[in-house]
């Protein structure tokens, strides 16, 4: 392989996610080779990247069978695609289903990594390695917002994960020189986000209830707070982490944190439905002004064993080293992604 081609050859670990899929669009646009990491499933997984498979840069897209669990068949990819940037964007990414699976969640978002970082380690060739770690390592922190220097503190077994891994990744980096980025992600949404997620089971959902196709929706805690940002501007950033002259770990979020009930009026209000909140905690529900109807109830079977505090970040660091602002927050996040949702219905 030449050194211009290797120079622009990604592998992205999680194509087939939310956030893989945007940045295997970004970086083909750049005219980037991009090699992706598929696992086998019994039925069709690759919903969020077959438009790629059919677009322009089809050419430069190549997706290899593994699985974070098979370090050999990993370790066999890595070293026949020799990509100058790897991109971790894999695992079990649902906190709330941490607390039913750990131990999936540990090899997955822990024991991976390492192993990941062990492949990386034995490489002849300098590469870059992103690492997908998470504000859910603050877990309850003593300050906010959040910056690199808040103490970990995890309060679930997802937090716990990307705790040992996002210090790996800083273990490597200063015992092997290794170039390996955390980029402390707060939430980030789309409309490819996963449906048990709360923001778009909230999107999708109001979108039902809009076209008739739904009644209600039925959540947990709505006094949770979440930092909201818009999931294509976060790929961008990660890929900007691994073209800058240093490797270190960065804060990507807005700085704005905004309530589950809040997030969900929004998504209503932009499909012209208004609600009216009523009882408290796990006995809230909420009503259609024009109707009456209840669209949204609270169910506590959705509320978690444990919930992390307010975490909010704050991004000055990315903002300084990467030229990084994002601009769609919290309740912008919501009505994109409603409007999006409804024109599916719709089309
Ligand atoms: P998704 O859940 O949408 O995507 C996860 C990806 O990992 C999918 O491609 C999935 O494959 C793949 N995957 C899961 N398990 C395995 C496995 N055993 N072997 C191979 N591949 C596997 O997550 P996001 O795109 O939202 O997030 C990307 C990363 O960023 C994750 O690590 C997540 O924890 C982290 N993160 C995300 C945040 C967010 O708000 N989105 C915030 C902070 C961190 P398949 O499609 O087959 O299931
Ligand atoms: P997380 O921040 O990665 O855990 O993203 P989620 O979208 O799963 O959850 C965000 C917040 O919404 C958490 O504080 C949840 O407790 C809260 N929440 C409230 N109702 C629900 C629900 O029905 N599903 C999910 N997933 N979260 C909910």
């Amino acid at each position: 392989m030449s050194r211009l081609s290797r120079q622009k050859t990604a592998l992205i670990l999680g194509i087939t996610g939310q956030d893989g899929s945007y940045l295997a669009e970004l970086l083909l646009g750049k005219g980037y080779n991009v090699h992706g990491v598929v696992r086998r499933a019994s039925m069709f997984n690759r919903s969020r990247i077959e438009h790629l498979r059919a677009g322009a840069g089809r050419n430069r897209l190549t997706l290899h069978y593994s699985d974070l669990t098979d370090h050999t068949s990993l370790r066999r990819i890595v070293q026949k695609v020799a990509p100058r940037e790897v991109y971790h964007l894999a695992g079990q990414s649902h906190v709330g289903l941490s607390f039913e699976i750990p131990e999936v969640t540990s090899e997955e978002n822990a024991t991976a990594t390492l192993a990941l970082l062990e492949i990386l380690r034995d490489l002849a060739q300098p590469v870059r390695f992103y690492h997908a770690a998470s504000s859910e390592l603050f877990g309850a922190p003593d300050r906010a917002p959040q910056d690199e220097s808040t103490p970990v503190n995890p309060v679930n077994p997802y937090g716990c994960a990307k705790a040992f891994a996002a210090q790996m990744c800083r273990v490597y980096r200063q015992a092997y020189g290794l170039f390996a980025v955390n980029g402390i992600a707060y939430n980030h949404e789309s409309p490819r986000r996963g449906e048990n997620f709360v923001t778009r089971k909230i999107s999708l959902g109001a979108a039902r209830i809009a076209a008739g196709q739904q009644k209600e929706i039925v959540l947990g805690n709505l006094d949770a707070k979440r930092d909201w940002g818009w999931a294509p501007e976060f790929v961008e950033v990660m890929w900007r982490s691994l073209q800058a002259g240093t490797a270190r770990d960065y804060i990507f979020a807005t700085g704005r944190a905004t309530a589950v009930r809040d997030f969900a009026a929004a998504a209503f209000a932009e499909l012209g439905l208004r609600l009216k909140f009523s009882g408290k905690g796990r006995a809230e529900i909420a009503r259609r002004t024009d109707t009456g109807a209840i669209v949204l109830r609270v169910d506590p079977k959705f509320y978690r064993p444990i919930e992390s505090t307010t975490l909010v970040g704050d991004a000055r660091l990315a903002r300084r080293k990467l030229g990084w602002q994002p601009a769609t927050v919290g309740t912008d996040v919501a009505r994109q992604m409603v409007r999006a949702d409804f024109s599916a219905l719709k089309a």
